[in-house]
């Protein structure tokens, strides 16, 4: 088997786990993908970064990393030096620019704090780069607009970093709740919160975070909703709990509690929390249901099913590539052979647009219509 062969059905596989349509890559396409690893610059050296991304890219094929962008030149130095990027390739948030000179990047991964992530994939796609943006793709509908915009303008491909497209259990219970395994989906019960520490972060200042628990963990809970359906919600109702005297919640939301109508009759519940601990989704069908706990943690995911009137089991699903180096091949892959990478910035624009629409059904304590 050749190396583009591999490509191909794995490309064909990961297309058929997300429920899309698999496209067959031109015999071109493939012998350009055997040979080559998209260079990756991470922008942005924080927590996320250093643990979970960069240690991923020796477990991918498609990938490889080649540049970073910092605020901190010795923090820059001294992870270019473990990871043998050369000195050339390090840049500061000010010579960002320059980076459009650089060969050996091919894709800026924007791992920023929210309300930088707009700006820089603005001007990753100016400087002629393909743009992975993390999660939340930014605070507003507009900024999400506008880089949709830079990056068509520019002719690169927007992803945004929904790791859990990328994981088995995820990709399982994608086919299963599509696929009707126990028929149609009617309820899904969706949570995502964790306790909040440090109230200095900036994941707890509104001009850096663009909202609280919601636009962190509570998107897990509203992505899972949409990636189980494959669907838009048509209506939202929300209400929300947050203690505006404990320290850490003077600019941003706590607990929100919200509930989606889908187009098929399905409805969820979700939550969204910075005081509780939640990582879990259920997925009830007519004839049963299963779910995940955790659910969109970075490991050790489980699944059970409970088929109508029987005791619920666990079951075995067999991991694959892990989620992160599946997420940084599926865009390298979309680069060499020109597909739209399945979680694209019009995927991210969509849970932006259905959070504002929370925000507001909070705001103003009636439901909020989606159309
Ligand atoms: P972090 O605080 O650990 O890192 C943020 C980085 O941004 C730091 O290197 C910091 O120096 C830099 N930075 C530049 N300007 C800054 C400013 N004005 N204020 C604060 N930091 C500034 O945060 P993180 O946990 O790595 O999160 C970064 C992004 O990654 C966020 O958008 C977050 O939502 C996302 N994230 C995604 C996942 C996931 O599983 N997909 C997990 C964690 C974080």
């Amino acid at each position: 088997m050749t190396d583009g062969s591999r490509l191909n059905r794995r490309g064909l596989i990961l297309g058929a786990g997300a429920g899309l349509a698999a496209s067959v890559l031109s015999p071109q396409a493939l012998a350009q993908a055997a040979g080559r690893k998209i260079g990756y610059a991470i922008v942005g050296l924080g927590s996320y970064a250093t643990r979970q991304i960069m240690p991923q890219f020796v477990n991918s094929e498609r990938s490889r990393l080649t540049a970073l962008v910092s605020g901190s030149p010795e923090k820059a130095r001294t992870l270019a030096a473990q990871y043998g990027i050369p000195e050339r390739s390090i840049y500061s948030y000010q010579t960002f620019d320059r980076i459009a000179d650089n060969p050996d990047v091919d894709v800026v991964y924007v791992i920023l704090p929210n309300s930088m992530h707009a700006e820089y994939s603005i001007r990753a796609a100016k400087a002629g780069k393909h743009v992975m943006c993390e999660k939340p793709m930014a605070p507003t509908v507009r900024e999400c607009e506008q880089m949709i915009a830079a990056c068509r303008q520019a002719n690169r491909k927007l992803m945004i970093g929904y790791r859990s497209r990328f994981q088995a259990h995820n990709v399982e219970a994608i086919r299963m709740a599509r696929g009707g395994e126990m028929g149609p989906t009617r309820v899904i019960l969706a949570e995502h919160g964790f306790n909040i520490g440090d109230p200095t972060q900036w994941r707890l200042k509104r001009s850096l975070a663009g909202g609280g628990a919601l636009m962190d963990i509570g998107i897990y809970s509203l992505n899972a909703t949409r990636y189980l359906t494959g669907e838009e919600p048509i209506e939202v109702t929300a209400i929300e709990k947050t203690d505006r005297s404990d320290i850490r919640f003077r600019e941003v939301d706590d607990t929100i509690l919200f509930a989606l109508k889908f187009p098929s009759g399905a409805v969820a519940n979700c939550v969204s929390s910075y005081t509780s601990n939640h990582n879990r989704y259920r997925v009830v069908q007519q004839n049963g249901w299963f779910e995940l706990e955790p659910a969109t943690a970075y490991t050790g995911q489980q699944m059970r099913v409970a088929p109508r009137g029987q005791p619920a089991q666990p079951r075995e699903i067999a991991l694959g590539k892990n989620q992160f180096a599946g997420q940084l091949d599926h865009m390298a892959e979309c680069i060499l052979t020109n597909r739209e990478p399945i979680v694209s910035g019009e995927e991210g624009l969509r849970d932006v647009r259905v959070m504002e629409a929370i925000y507001r059904s909070v705001r103003e304590s009636r439901a909020v219509k989606l159309t």
